[in-house]
């Protein structure tokens, strides 16, 4: 019995966390009405604690296993052409997939118009949101002011961009900086083992992320917005189950059944965190369990988790919809474009943290001229489109990745279709 128990993957025990989660959550929402039992024990200590402690232990990792992997990663590429090549692609394609995103989003809502009929009687109050930051903005912001304030505050970007330029130094110096290298590849090694021990941890925390969450969901919440609820989830689905195999079988000609049962585990854990971020060291080892060679892994999840947002940018394109349709407003053809392109740069600016994609909606709304206050409707069921659009985002930067190490022949094909076991740290490139 114990020995069948072990030979359950953690892939599969994560699975079984979060519906037991589910379950749990959902019992406790409907059936317990004491509030001692329900909130004070269960919804804000245990299942609090438990799922935070987790999410916690992911965000430690991220920083030191970000910085140390792609300074590794960098200095052994060495060659500065690949490098280029690989970022070059790699910003292109998140670009891109972004882009068909909106543009799914929004045929979805000409077609299904979801805010028609709506009854803004029951419009909640403005949800307190505002970005200021322009493009300018971010880009002067990926260069750190002091690379260990950045480090100290997880800036994801100029973490990135001091990473790569300490490894690009590394590379060059040789030699003369055997020593730092040792001490980051070290490091390297040091955080994967942590994230592997963390991981251990996950089904208990997947648990109860989901067991709170739908234990204080209010179906009354859902159902006045069920159509954007619906259309928003067809729009991830097309993404997630045609887009990307669509774009993994062109450019590259692999299985996508195969990629996704095995990249399912981190799915369900973007699913359950709502978080990108706190998802990077999982995404980049699973990536690693499919043939991926961590040296593009390690600087393309992190950018990833940073700049490319499909999840985020289909849920945009159908607030887009829903809204003007909502006020009758009506979008040009010109509007729908800017709305395209906002989205795209709204992705960008958009941090793998929970709900940060309502934030810079404001961008897109603003664009176009729809009334912000707009937002304050979708704001009450947007934690639960969080979780499944943070979900297709963590996709959307493997496929992405996945795309690029085979382009740079970074990876390896017999992983990735079982006919080896997935090697210890070893660089392909
Ligand atoms: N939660 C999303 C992520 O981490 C961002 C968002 O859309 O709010 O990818």
């Amino acid at each position: 019995m114990i020995n069948k128990f072990r030979k359950i993957s953690l892939g599969n025990w994560i699975l079984i966390g979060m519906i037991l989660g589910l379950i749990f959550g959902l019992i406790l929402n409907f059936w317990v009405h004491d509030p001692f039992i329900k909130n004070v024990i269960f919804m804000d200590n245990i299942f609090y604690l438990g799922g935070n402690l987790f999410i916690k232990l992911m965000k430690m990792l991220v920083v030191p296993l970000v910085f140390c992997s792609i300074v590794v990663g960098v200095a052994s590429i060495s060659d500065i052409k690949t490098l280029g090549s690989i970022g070059g692609t790699t910003i292109a394609i998140y670009l891109i997939t972004t882009a068909i995103a909106v543009t799914i989003a929004l045929a979805i809502g000409i077609i299904i118009k979801p805010g028609l009929g709506l009854n803004m009687a029951f419009a909640a109050q403005n949800a307190n949101v505002t970005v200021n930051q322009t493009m300018a903005d971010t880009i002067l912001n990926m260069v750190p002011d002091n690379p260990f304030n950045s480090l100290a505050n997880g800036d994801m970007l100029p973490v990135i961009i001091f990473g790569l330029l300490t490894g690009i130094i590394l590379a060059k110096l040789k030699e003369e900086t055997k020593f730092f290298n040792q001490i980051f590849t070290e490091g390297n090694r040091i955080m994967m083992e942590m994230t592997s021990i963390v991981m251990k941890f996950a089904p208990i925390g997947v648990f109860c992320l989901m067991a709170r969450t739908f234990g204080g969901l209010g179906i009354e919440g859902i159902l006045p917005l069920s159509k954007y609820f619906v259309c928003v989830l067809i729009g991830l689905a097309i993404q997630a189950f045609v887009v990307y195999p669509s774009l993994l079988v062109i450019f590259t000609r692999l299985n996508p059944i195969r990629f996704f049962r095995k990249f399912m585990s981190v799915m369900f854990f973007a699913f359950s965190s709502s978080t990108s971020n706190a998802t990077i060291p999982l995404n980049i080892k699973k990536l690693s369990d499919l043939g991926v060679s961590r040296d593009v892994s390690s600087f393309t999840i992190p950018l990833g988790a940073t700049i490319n947002m499909d999840g985020t940018a289909i849920m945009q394109g159908i607030a887009v919809m829903f809204a003007a349709q909502a006020y009758g407003i009506d979008l040009g053809t010109s509007a729908l474009l800017t709305v395209i392109f906002t989205a795209v740069m709204a992705s960008i600016g958009t941090a793998g943290v929970p709900s940060v994609g309502l934030v810079t909606l404001t961008m897109v709304f603003n664009s176009v001229g729809l009334p912000v206050e707009a937002i304050g409707i979708i704001f009450g069921i947007d934690h639960i489109i969080d979780m499944f659009r943070t979900a297709v985002n963590v996709t959307g930067d493997a496929i992405c990745t996945i795309i690029v190490s085979f382009r740079n022949k970074a990876m390896d094909i017999d992983i990735f279709n079982g006919k080896k076991e997935p090697k210890k740290e070893k660089h392909i490139l």
